[in-house]
């Protein structure tokens, strides 16, 4: 790609701030939806340009705005800056060097389901972040960009920012509503969802940092000009985290539809000499391992490829690059002693299947297990599938189960010696 959309900055110098962001382009798309569209039809050119949560899941962004009822008030957005997907590292590279980029979607997000008020939700480690944002909020409110009946008409909108405390619970999304309004960050049972009964009970949209950078370069230059990028089902820029063992890590803001092979051999340079790529992980610690032969190398990276062809969720698109000096029992408990850590205790299949796994994947990874516990692990995964109460039960289980079937090898060589 040869213009960057969401990581402009790498080519313009000081973008974050508001004067420079101003002379290029910046908040023409706000100001030409406050005072030139109505809400609708902000949402139906979202809708039209086929946008895909970039949070992970994926689901189309104007799709879920829709499902904001009108006869239910007040509305609200809220921003997922809770990054913590290990090897995601996208929304932090926005956050610090193109801020008013996402804030500018987050307004016109708020402005398509008529909400007055917004909340940004950080990570408790980005609180330099956090800082900054509000920094960027007082900016934008004494430029007149946000407060009281904005450019003289009717519609007031207010920014709030919100530390997490460093819990990776509170990325999901009922978890974080849960944190905002200041009790223990853990899921809720759903139905109902957000959309009817999310912030204080109310109708709530919950987007990416990702997904809203976005926003703005389609309202200004329109749905089929967006079509133009990536492939049909997942259209548009995506900035791929790569990390591991590659010889250029970092961010790379790419077509949807890329494949796996160009962004690790041409844009991340490989993996380091003397070495061969062994496998990958499509979308961080919670995906599958991926052996890295040439069929999964040459798979596009889009929601559906990597999904239908690979059985690898895209994810937040974090792709983390493992190579032959690695055994994958090493990498999977990583993983695994990862989720035992962080699971919030809520329900007794993961609290109590991560610390068995943990347990497991720990004796093996030191050597002290015997080749029945290889497949005592798999059980307890195996055991934990469909019976979470949220996703990251199931993500625990995604590089054991995996890493069992696929480099079943690897865990044998540690058991036996
Ligand atoms: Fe909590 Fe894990 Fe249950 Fe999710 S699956 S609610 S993190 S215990």
């Amino acid at each position: 790609m040869s213009e960057l959309i969401l990581l402009r900055h790498r080519e313009i110098p000081n973008l974050d701030q508001l004067d420079v962001y101003q002379k290029h382009d910046g908040f023409s798309a706000f100001k030409k939806a406050v005072t030139g569209m109505q809400p609708l039809d902000v949402l139906n050119e979202v809708k039209a340009s086929g946008l895909r949560g970039r949070g992970g899941a994926g689901f189309p962004t104007g799709i879920k705005w829709s499902f904001i009822p009108n006869n239910l008030w007040p509305h609200y957005v809220v921003a997922n800056a809770d990054e913590s997907e290990p090897g995601t590292f996208k929304d932090r590279e926005i956050l610090e060097s193109n801020p008013y980029q996402f804030l500018e979607g987050l307004m016109l997000a708020s402005f398509a389901v008529q909400a007055n008020d917004a909340y940004v939700y950080f990570r408790g480690e980005y609180w330099q972040m956090a800082q900054k944002l509000d920094a960027c909020i007082e900016s934008l409110e004494k430029a007149g960009l946000l407060g009281e009946k904005l450019f003289d008409g009717s519609y007031s909108l207010r920014l709030h920012t919100h530390m997490g405390a460093g819990a990776y619970i509170c990325g999901e999304e009922t978890a974080l509503l849960e944190s905002i309004e200041g009790k223990l960050g853990q899921p809720r049972l759903r139905p109902p969802f957000p959309a009817t009964f999310g912030l204080f009970g109310k109708p709530t949209v919950i987007n990416n940092v990702e997904t809203l950078a976005n926003i703005p370069p389609i309202i200004d230059r329109g749905s089929g000009w967006y079509r133009s990028i990536g492939t049909e089902k997942s259209p548009g820029p995506k900035i791929f985290s790569l990390s591991g063992c590659v010889n250029k890590p970092g961010n790379y803001e790419l077509p949807l539809g890329t494949t796996f092979r160009e962004l690790i051999f041409t844009h991340g340079g490989g993996v380091p000499e003397g070495h061969t790529i062994k496998a990958f992980m499509s979308a961080g610690a919670s995906s599958v391992i991926v052996p890295a032969d040439d069929k999964a190398l040459d798979t596009p990276m889009d929601y559906e490829s990597t999904q239908n062809d690979l059985n690898a969720p895209l994810g937040s698109a974090s792709v983390i690059i493992v190579d032959d000096s690695v055994n994958i029992a090493w990498l999977v408990n990583k993983t695994v002693q990862f989720f035992k850590h962080e699971s919030c205790g809520k329900c007794t299949p993961c609290r109590e299947g991560t610390y068995w796994m943990s347990h497991l994947t720990r004796r093996i990874a030191t050597g002290k297990a015997d080749a029945d516990d290889i497949n005592l692990l798999d059980t307890v995964a195996k055991q934990m599938q469909g019976k979470c109460l949220c996703a990251l039960g199931e993500f625990s289980t995604m590089a054991v189960t995996s890493g069992v079937q696929k480099f079943r090898s690897d865990f044998e060589q540690l058991t036996n010696r």
